[in-house]
């Protein structure tokens, strides 16, 4: 009997590979058995080299996201692909009475416009192909709640979630799963500045029932699920990966 948790003979693309969440999605997904091939906007070399270290194997390639078309059709020359993972994501932080324009677009270019623009172009190809596909999307905490200082964070995440389900209930039907998981505290660049504040690093640590924060690794296996035959009927969900956040 095939193992219901292996994706052998997949070719799946991993925005923001080269550090952080994007990085541990690669290598997990690589180490399940598939091709991954690591996007970012800058080099993934690290990315690869630890995906051949795993036993996977893997490819880079460069696009930035900030161009959501043109991102897109970057996206085409990688074809056929059976997994899509949009991971990249952009916070900036403000008092939401002095946010600047500038901020609002480039997040929600990076983290709403570019997730719905690369789904699109991939639903498009797999559609024709008739062959299915997994979408996961990486959505936040700040997808169920407020958050402070990051209006455009919160609003984008929330249009993550919101995005999932509609994906999903317009492309079930032709075996296209669209799901997202939304992390807790994960320590990565992007939560590097509350690490820094121990204030606020000592109030979300006392709040997390697990008592830590997060691995990147913790996300990587939670999207591997979903990308596998075992969550074949699992679309439309957004599943918290946060140490029980959420819960309290
Ligand atoms: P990270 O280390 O800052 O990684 C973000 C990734 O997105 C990096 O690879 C970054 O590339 C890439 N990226 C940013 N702008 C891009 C662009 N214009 N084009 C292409 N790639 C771009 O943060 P992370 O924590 O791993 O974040 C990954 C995802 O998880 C994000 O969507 C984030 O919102 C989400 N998330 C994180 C946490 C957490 O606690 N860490 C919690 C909830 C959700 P560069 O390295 O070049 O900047």
């Amino acid at each position: 009997m095939s193992d219901p948790f292996r994706i052998e003979g997949t070719r799946a693309l991993v925005t923001g590979a080269n550090t952080g969440i994007g990085q541990a999605i690669a290598v997990g997904l690589a180490a399940a058995g598939a091709h991954v091939i690591a996007a970012g906007r800058r080099s993934c070399a690290e990315t690869v080299d630890l995906v051949t270290q795993a036993g996977g194997s893997g490819e880079e390639v460069t696009f930035d996201l900030a161009d959501p078309a043109t991102a897109a059709d970057a996206l085409d020359a990688l074809e056929p692909l059976d997994i899509l993972v949009n991971n990249a994501g952009i916070i900036r932080r403000d008092d939401s009475v002095d946010y600047s324009e500038a901020d609002w677009d480039d997040v929600m270019d990076v983290n709403l416009k570019a997730v719905f623009m690369l789904s699109q172009r991939f639903a498009k190809a797999a559609i024709g192909r008739k062959a299915g596909g997994r979408i996961v999307n990486i959505a936040s905490l700040l997808s169920f709640q407020g958050g402070i200082r990051v209006p455009a964070y919160t609003a984008s995440k929330h249009g993550v979630a919101g995005l999932t389900k509609i994906l999903a209930n317009e492309w079930a039907a032709k075996g296209i799963n669209v799901n997202a998981v939304a992390p807790g505290y994960i320590a990565t660049n992007n939560t590097e500045a509350l690490r820094d504040d121990p204030k606020r690093s000592a109030e979300i640590l006392g709040r997390i029932p697990a008592g830590r924060w997060g691995d990147p690794s913790d996300i990587a296996g939670a999207v591997t699920f979903l990308c596998s035959p075992a969550a074949g009927y699992v679309t439309g969900a957004v599943l918290n990966v946060d140490g029980g956040w959420l819960a309290r």
